[in-house]
């Protein structure tokens, strides 16, 4: 496997050069734009690393199916679902147009921005603090590690910046999607967004995945439904507007983030973390993409 892995890695590290670090949130651009790694977890507990997988990175978008996971277990799945829905949208992940036109008045689905607000300022807590406070420990709980924080540069530089994404969170506060503190849903969100992973944390939150939602030590946290629930939207929405053609080509449950990660369940079988922080025009990691469709083609992983 390890082998194979590095093949893989190797043939895909070209496709870099053709990608770009994201840059417009402070900070992002600081990440080396040929590095890329990958952990492979297996139901028999075995463990499979190559590449950069012990490089740090800002989670970004692959946090929003863990934040979604909680906001479930907050508020119940009808009350998520009747806020946020659950269709693609073939628009870029921060497309801000459908909100207004869409004939039922709620973001498409939790994979995208708009949704994905929506979805932290449902997470239960006193202040803003104690909300992300409850987030960052349910992540912890998710990938077993307790050492996970969030990085504070990249934090702040979103929060200064992230007018697009605060535009769309006050649309939303007057369209009585969110109905809770603007401020405290995207102090969240923006906090979600820089926490602080390696491709071994992403593979173990797939592997969560991949169990239905139990830890390794067989404790079960969200129910066979909410599992199920997150990996089609996964599917269906996890690298946006790239989702369909994802699908096609790799055909294995994942998501995307601009911090170059992406998180992949296979169900009951696997649970695959990659980092790669040069991307592709729709914001997946260009290198982790073609990765994931060698993988897919070799091992034959395509759940179709
Ligand atoms: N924090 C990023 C944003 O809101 C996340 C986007 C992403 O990873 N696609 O723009």
């Amino acid at each position: 496997m390890e082998i194979l892995l590095d093949k893989i890695i190797k043939k895909n590290k070209i496709k870099t050069k053709f990608g770009t670090v994201a840059s417009y949130i402070p900070g992002l651009n600081k990440a080396k734009k040929e590095d890329l790694g990958i952990c492979l977890l297996d139901m028999d507990g075995n463990k499979y690393m190559c590449g950069n997988y012990n490089k740090k990175f800002t989670i970004q978008s692959v946090s929003k199916p863990i934040a979604l996971m909680l906001a479930m277990l907050d508020n119940g799945v009808d009350y998520v679902f009747s806020k946020v829905g659950t269709e693609p949208t073939g628009d870029a992940f921060n497309s801000i147009i459908r909100l207004e036109t869409a004939t039922v008045k709620k973001p498409y689905n939790p994979m995208i921005n708009a949704g994905a607000i929506a979805v932290s300022s449902m997470i239960k807590g006193e202040n803003k603090e104690d909300k992300f406070k409850r987030l960052l420990e349910f992540f912890k709980l998710i990938t077993e590690n307790n050492t996970l924080t969030f990085n504070e540069e990249i934090y702040s530089g979103e929060n200064r910046t992230g007018h697009k994404n605060r535009a769309m969170a006050y649309f939303m506060k007057d369209q009585g999607i969110i109905e809770s503190s603007v401020e405290d849903g995207l102090d969240v969100y923006f906090k979600q967004c820089s926490i602080e992973v390696t491709a071994v944390d992403l593979a173990m939150i797939g592997m969560f995945l991949a169990r239905n939602g139990s830890l390794s030590t067989g404790e079960k946290i969200i129910s066979d439904y909410e599992a199920k629930a997150i990996k089609s939207l996964m599917m269906t929405c996890g690298m946006y507007d790239g989702s369909g053609e994802f699908a096609l080509k790799v055909g294995i449950p994942s998501k995307s983030g601009v911090g170059g990660g992406i998180m992949s369940v296979l169900p009951n079988k696997l649970g695959i973390g990659i980092y790669g922080p040069s991307l592709d025009k729709k914001g997946n990691s260009i290198g982790g993409d073609g990765i994931l469709e060698d993988l897919s083609k070799k091992l034959n992983l395509s759940i179709f």
